[in-house]
């Protein structure tokens, strides 16, 4: 109990984002489910570019870029750098919660000669980034177990509205992934406003 506590404690200090109400409606659903036992890499899946393409000094430089626009801290609560590269503790991209560390390999580029339409095939670099930093990290300590729909529906939902700087087409790719991690797992999508916004285009 006091563990967590200090961790959220850690979490709400580094973590400085305001909660809005949407936002904090979110989190509860994703409290209220089923407790789980503690949560391994939270990893990048589809078909991506492969984990094993080494990410080159250039493009790092490029991806480090990214990571700056997105307005997101290079440093973790621990002192060391929070985004890895290259980095074999995680099978691929990911969060891994208890090194507070994103880990990012060649996966964190899409794959744009499979021909997938997927949102998350597609997605930018950048849009893995926010789901990773604002998705993932932003619910570090949490009771729901990686790779589950409801940790991934949230992360997606959650870079897509509280990033800062992303394109409207990385704000749509993330809406439509954290529909597809719903309706993938057979849950019926009902979207708030903002998804219907960014999704429709329309207000109400
Ligand atoms: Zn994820």
């Amino acid at each position: 109990m006091g563990k967590e506590n200090a961790a959220r404690k850690n979490q709400a200090t580094v973590l400085n984002m305001d909660e809005s109400k949407e936002n904090k409606q979110i989190i509860d659903k994703g409290w209220n489910m089923e407790l789980f036992g503690k949560s391994d890499a939270r990893v990048v899946n589809g078909a991506r570019r492969s984990p094993f393409h080494i990410i080159t000094a250039e493009e790092e430089l490029e991806l480090i870029k990214e990571i700056e626009s997105i307005g997101a801290a290079t440093i973790n609560i621990y002192g060391d750098n929070l985004f890895c590269f290259n980095d074999t503790r995680a099978k691929g991209t990911g969060y891994i919660d208890d090194l507070d560390i994103i880990i990012v390999r060649g996966n964190v580029f899409p794959d744009l000669i499979s021909g997938s339409v997927h949102p998350r095939d597609i997605m930018s670099s950048r849009a893995v980034l926010a789901h990773e930093y604002y998705g993932h990290r932003r619910h570090r300590g949490t009771r729901l177990p990686a790779g589950c729909w409801q940790d991934e529906f949230r992360a997606s939902r959650i870079a897509a509205e509280y990033t800062p700087n992303l394109t409207d087409e990385e704000i749509m790719h993330l809406a439509l992934d954290a529909i597809e991690r719903k309706r993938e797992s057979g849950v019926v999508v009902n979207m708030d406003k903002f998804m219907r916004r960014i999704i429709y285009g329309y207000q109400s």
